[in-house]
């Protein structure tokens, strides 16, 4: 079983204002998968633009102020719900198309959260859609949180990658993003940061000085999920997805750059 992750980096114009979608990546990627080899494949998609502009609009997940606020909040759960629905739709459409029987499967109607990470998901859906043949696309979206001074918040693709590794037990963990992998700094802002080959864990980051290793924005909440999977035994590669064929040589299992996280002890 392999879970591939497509960032919102790379499907969604990430820093538009509002949706947009980038075309022909995800038409290029989709042709990939579709002409990979795999057994069983999991997909989960970020939201990008699709869903972060309203998440942060609307401040889902910062704690409750009263009842106005909520009615806020959970006006905006309702149109990031849609807008992430609509983006998913999208991406199982274009899966379809290019010949990936694809089948979505939303969040909000079968996760719950505690304090921001997945406290009720049944994954006997997901299994039984593998074992029928089907490839089970999810995504980022926003869910209802246990939690009385949130009620409600987002669940990242980083999350869902993290619980089902952990859950699923698959043989490969892969993430294409917008960048190489795991740099020493942000690739994009500073033209002197070095690609990491290997990540083996939060301390080694921080022995190697905050000073040279500095991750930030998105990639270090994806980082901490992906060290918390290593520590399960679960391997993962993050991969620049934007580069045309690296998805389909590493669903193939043909080496790529890019970074991979894992514990010490493996080999
Ligand atoms: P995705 O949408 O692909 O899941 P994110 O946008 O959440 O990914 O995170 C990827 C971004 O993280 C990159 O585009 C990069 O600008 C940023 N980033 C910050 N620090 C680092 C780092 N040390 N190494 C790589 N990327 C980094």
């Amino acid at each position: 079983m392999i879970i591939l992750k497509l960032g919102g980096s790379v499907i969604t114009k990430k820093e538009a204002k509002k949706p947009t979608l980038d075309h022909d990546n995800l038409d290029r990627i989709t042709k990939e998968i579709a002409s990979s080899s795999f057994d069983k494949l999991i997909i989960v998609h970020g939201a990008g633009s699709f869903g972060h502009p309203f998440a942060r609009e609307y401040a889902i997940g910062s704690e409750i102020k009263d009842e106005d606020d909520f009615n806020h909040k959970k006006l905006g759960f309702c149109i990031t719900q849609s807008w992430v629905k609509k983006l998913n739709s999208i991406v199982c459409e274009s899966l379809r198309e290019n010949g990936v029987l694809a089948v979505s499967v939303q969040p909000s109607s079968f996760i719950i959260t505690k304090n921001k990470r997945i406290y009720a998901c049944d994954l006997n859906l997901i299994n039984k859609y593998l074992d029928l043949g089907f490839v089970p696309v999810i995504y980022g979206d926003v869910v209802i949180d246990m939690d009385e001074s949130i009620k409600i918040c987002v669940l990242s693709g980083d999350q869902i990658i993290q619980y089902f590794g952990e859950n699923l037990k698959p043989s490969r963990v892969i993430l294409g993003s917008d960048v190489d992998g795991i740099y020493t700094k942000d690739p994009k802002k500073h033209s002197n940061a070095e690609l990491m080959e290997t990540v083996t864990s939060c301390q080694d980051l921080a022995a190697e000085g905050s000073l040279n290793v500095d991750v930030t924005g998105g990639m270090n909440g994806k980082l901490r999920e992906l060290l918390d999977l290593a520590e399960m035994g679960i391997e993962s590669e993050i991969i620049n997805a934007g580069r045309e064929g690296f998805i389909k040589k590493a669903i193939n299992h043909e080496k790529v750059i890019g970074t991979v996280v894992k514990t010490k002890n493996s080999k």
